[in-house]
């Protein structure tokens, strides 16, 4: 088991010697807006192109995360149901066959419950020495030994567009997980040479062990966002050598699925500085993205908060407006279409009341808050989410969980273009 320390803030790899500094002056709850007062300050303003946030979403009913550790998942089990769910509409089961739905005999198998939460893992550093770890660090076998049960608990690695786009296509009855990997450090991806004389991703480096694990188990699903410095671009600083392989990382990278995005040009804290430091560090990070990596899998429009820190509500107003409404940098248009805050629980689904995609929660990996996550997950005390195998339908058990009744608002999944189907676990059809 790891230290207690919360992982509220992330230190660049070279300031790894600072962390102590780090973490006293770059987040916890004085800084961090990942409150629910931060929230509720927010404009609720849809983003383009989602059109996953309603106008009323009572974003102030989101629970602050831990900032101290751990912490069971408060938002749903401290909110009552507001009515009764059986109240809402939809139709029941069963759909025709060839409809893009499960037949009344799959929903009783699968479950589904697409409200449920869907955890985002946050990922820092890798090593491979047991005695470096720290709470920034993770180990290449314990990132695999992660791997294992997610895959033994029935989780589906899905891309972080499917997530934010809520267009989630993980197979019937599986749990979506999301992976996100901070700074670029060269230990989540390495290029080696291999037998052949070809550059291969290290197999002791994240991408390559999530690499060997896919092809093991190939109905894990697919995916990683990776919030990169460009300035580290996985080779800095620990390991120059590494970056001449920079541009050819990010390209791997977009063309095998995996995700690039913001995470700022120099991991600046955007807690308190001027609009035209917030616009040159979130738009030029964007910009060196689109212009970095090709494809779907460039997304310099979805930012990673450095040390989970947003512009304070109280002085930054017009940052905080900039970052959802967007705004223009060296002629072009930025706006963020989904923000990561540092901590400290499941996401809600995106079909959720909770949901804001500009203030997603994730889930820090050291030992000790997994354990505790994982045995959440088990025991039945944080609902997952349960998918049906098609993004058209929101698929809810009739009547739904208590801890999920205040977060359904069937005119939401409307608004999202999706059909509300209920079903009654237990129910033979
Ligand atoms: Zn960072």
């Amino acid at each position: 088991m790891r230290g207690t320390r919360s992982w509220r803030c992330l230190g660049v790899i070279g300031l790894l010697a600072l962390i102590g500094a780090l973490l006293a002056g770059c987040g916890g709850a004085t800084t961090g807006s990942s409150s629910a007062e931060d929230q509720a300050a927010a404009t609720t303003a849809p983003l383009q192109p989602t059109a996953t946030v309603a106008d009323s979403t009572p974003v102030a009913a989101v629970a602050t995360p831990s900032t101290t550790g751990p912490q069971v998942r408060s938002p749903m089990a401290s909110t009552p149901p507001a009515t009764p769910p059986l109240a809402v509409g939809g139709s029941i089961m069963p759909a025709p066959q060839g409809s893009g739905r499960l037949t009344a005999e799959e929903v009783q198998i699968y479950q589904p419950n697409e409200l449920g939460v869907i955890p985002v893992l946050q990922y820092h550093v890798f090593v491979t020495d047991e005695s470096k770890l720290d709470p920034f660090t993770t180990t290449i076998d314990r990132f695999t030994a992660q791997l294992q049960w997610l895959y033994d608990h029935n989780f589906f690695l899905i891309s972080m567009e499917s997530f934010i786009s809520n267009r989630i296509a993980a197979p019937p009855g599986k749990h979506p997980v999301v992976f996100t990997f901070d700074d670029a450090s060269p230990g989540q991806f390495r290029l080696i040479l291999g037998k052949d004389g070809a550059l291969v991703p290290d197999p002791l480096s994240a991408v390559g062990a999530l690499e060997a694990f896919i092809a093991i188990h190939p109905d894990f699903g697919r995916g990683g966002f990776f919030a990169v410095l460009p300035s580290n671009c996985f080779a800095m600083p620990a390991e120059p050598d590494q970056m001449p392989y920079c541009e050819r990382k990010l390209t791997w990278l977009a063309e095998r699925g995996y995700e690039v995005g913001n995470h700022t040009l120099g991991h600046q804290d955007l807690f308190d500085v001027t609009d035209d430091v917030f616009a040159e560090q979130v738009g030029g990070a964007s910009r060196w993205v689109r212009e970095h990596v090709a494809g779907p899998g460039s997304m310099g429009d979805v930012i990673v908060m450095p040390y989970g820190n947003y512009p304070d509500k109280e002085t930054h107003q017009e940052q905080r407006r900039m970052l959802r409404e967007g705004f223009r940098f060296e002629g072009q248009e930025i706006r963020m279409r989904a923000a990561f805050m540092v901590g400290a629980e499941p996401s809600p689904s995106p079909s959720s009341l909770l949901w804001d995609p500009l203030f997603i929660p994730r889930i820090q990996t050291s030992d000790e808050v997994l354990d505790h996550w994982f045995e959440a997950f088990v025991s039945g005390s944080v609902i997952l989410y349960v998918s049906d195998g098609h993004p058209g339908t929101v698929v809810l058990p009739t009547p739904l969980p208590s801890q999920l009744g205040a977060e359904l608002d069937p005119d939401l999944i409307a608004r999202q273009g999706k059909t509300l189907v209920n079903y009654h676990p237990g129910n033979q059809p």
